[in-house]
């Protein structure tokens, strides 16, 4: 009998697990609590919340994949489509990303490749921001320096434990300095800078760096149809073709863990009791914070660690247009918007094109990402709106930011918020289904393996430890990945192993970082704090 594996989750990482092990002949089968696959990447026709007919789709938050992503371009490009190509065939690089402010222009900046002088120049300049005084690009080039020249057991101790502000002494700063920080990140909606760690924030930033000014990478590729037609749904067919046993709509409500044999006995699911001989929980923190019985937390203790896990919201909302606006050839910063959206303009990527007399010719995609800071018109956070209030104070931040780029509220045909935020049973706002996982201070530590001491469960998910240390599909493709790998190992299964890549950091920093990595052995402190020590400035 070959072995059998039961999947918990039907997001990217649960997907990833069952598509890691059936291409190596383990019998898979997957069990999704809702009616669809992909999680908090799907996306949904927009016909079925709205009262016309539309060809377009709405997305729970739209996606795009920064140059330093491996793992789930590499997941892509061995997903089939229709079309005789793979899924990665349909990534495509966006041009531009439109900084948009209230009250000052719009500043469109490259993200593609760089290819002339100019084009280098802006894609070195942007991220430091030539408005910045001299002093305070030093000052951030020394901390991007400092975090380069640490090695990895010194940025998971020592510079988790710190917060990004506090690493970069944000209160001594310029507000212009605070902004473009802010910025950079904003994009990466899964991140709010205030909160994560200098390791985090540190980490990605760089990456997002690398990317803009390396020349062999996309800077920035997002999917040339919606997520779940073009990635998930592929997805699917590939798995089944692959003889994944996959059960839509049948919650996993309880784990029956055998303390004396240390091991899981059995899963219970809406079709019955479930037994194999390992189990993947690849739900949300949330979920599985619920579904790990205490006797398996104290099997195994470094599972605790998730009851100090945060999830914060981000959602997606979707602007239906009368008349289509291009916006930039890729993402919209809103920099001056308090709930922190961030938008972009669908139909010129997507290739969707409906009848000349539809009354709704293009959408406009938009995150929100802060549900805690009250509005422009709304005196109050976007969690104590009611769903008609989220829209108008949207459609306010929205014109005060992009009215120079074409857009007028009163073309908008209709708004439809993510499905997962629905009204309080008391009306005093809003509750959202799907929190996200973020990488606060110290979080680090705090988060499981993907193989725990239970030798038939293993995790996945992106809160699951991993080298992508930011809650993204990629980190979830990667935390599937080391699952998978555990997996194979366990049940000694032959063949290739499963490719998992530490992030790139450039070479010539190699030796520094080995340096450091002597110093911290012996408890010392990074060579620039021994310095600044004996040279205060
Ligand atoms: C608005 C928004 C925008 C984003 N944009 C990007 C982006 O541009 N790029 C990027 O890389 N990342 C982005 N992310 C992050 C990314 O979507 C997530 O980190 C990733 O999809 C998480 O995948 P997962 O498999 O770990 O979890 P999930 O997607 O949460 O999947 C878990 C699955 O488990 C299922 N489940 C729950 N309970 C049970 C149960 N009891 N039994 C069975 N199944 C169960 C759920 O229904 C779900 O399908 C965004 C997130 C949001 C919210």
């Amino acid at each position: 009998m070959p072995p059998t594996v039961a999947i918990i989750g039907g997001g990217i990482a649960g997907l990833t697990v069952a598509h890691e092990l059936a291409s190596r002949g383990v019998e898979v089968e997957l069990f999704e609590a809702s009616g669809h696959l992909g999680g908090k990447a799907h996306s949904f026709p927009a016909a079925e919340y709205l009262g016309h007919s539309t060809p377009f789709h709405g997305e729970h938050g739209f996606r795009f994949l920064p140059a330093f992503y491996r793992h789930l371009p590499d997941t892509m490009s061995r997903i089939p489509t229709m079309d005789s190509r793979t899924v990665a065939d349909h990534l495509i690089e966006t041009q531009q990303t439109l900084l948009a402010h209230r009250g000052k222009p719009n500043r469109a900046v490259t993200v593609g490749r760089p290819r002339t002088l100019d084009d280098w120049m802006d894609a070195l300049d942007a991220p430091l921001a030539d408005d910045l005084p001299l002093r305070e690009r030093r000052h951030l080039l020394e901390r991007l320096l400092y975090i380069l020249t640490s090695c990895e057991r010194r940025r998971q101790y020592e510079l988790d434990a710190i917060s990004w502000p506090s690493f970069l002494d944000i209160d001594r700063r310029s507000r212009t300095f605070r902004e473009r920080i802010e910025h950079m990140t904003q994009a990466l909606v899964a991140l709010r800078a205030d909160r994560a760690s200098a390791k985090t924030m540190g980490t990605i930033y760089l990456q997002l760096l690398f990317g803009q000014i390396d020349p062999t990478r996309p800077t920035e590729r997002i999917l040339d149809g919606p997520t779940s037609p073009t990635f998930v749904d592929p997805w699917r067919s590939h798995l089944e073709n692959l003889g994944v046993d996959i059960h839509t709509g049948s919650p996993v409500t309880d784990i029956a863990f055998d303390a004396p044999r240390g091991r899981i006995d059995h899963v219970r699911a809406e079709t019955g009791s479930v037994e194999a001989d390992q189990y993947v929980l690849a739900v949300p923190l949330e979920v599985a914070r619920y579904l790990l019985p205490e006797e398996i937390r104290g099997h195994d203790p470094t599972l605790r660690g998730i009851d100090r896990l945060e999830t914060a919201w981000m959602a997606g909302l979707q602007c239906f247009l009368e008349e289509d606006i291009t916006l930039t050839t890729g993402h919209a910063i809103l920099a001056d918007a308090p709930w922190k959206l961030t938008a972009i303009s669908q139909r010129q990527f997507w290739h969707t094109t409906p009848p000349a007399d539809d009354p709704i010719q293009g959408v406009l995609s938009v995150i929100i990402s802060d549900w805690q800071t009250p509005g422009i018109d709304i005196d109050r956070p976007a969690s104590a709106c009611s769903l008609d209030e989220i829209e108008a104070e949207v459609l306010t931040q929205l014109t005060l930011h992009l009215d120079a780029e074409g857009f007028d509220q009163d073309r908008v045909v209709d708004v439809v918020i993510d499905p997962a935020i629905s009204p309080t049973a008391d009306g005093d706002g809003v509750e959202n289904r799907t929190p996200l996982f973020v990488n606060t201070v110290g979080s680090y530590l705090d988060r499981p393996r993907a193989e725990t001491r239970v030798d038939n469960l293993t995790l996945a998910g992106d809160y699951v430890r991993t080298s992508t240390d930011l809650a993204s599909m990629e980190s979830a493709n990667e935390a599937g990945r080391r699952a998978a790998t555990a997996i194979l190992g366990r049940l000694d299964v032959p063949g290739r192993p499963v490719d998992i890549w530490q992030l790139d950091e450039p070479t010539v920093f190699a030796p520094w970082r080995r340096f450091d990595r002597w110093r911290f052995k012996r408890g010392l402190p990074h060579a620039a704090d021994t310095i600044s020590r004996m040279i205060p400035i």
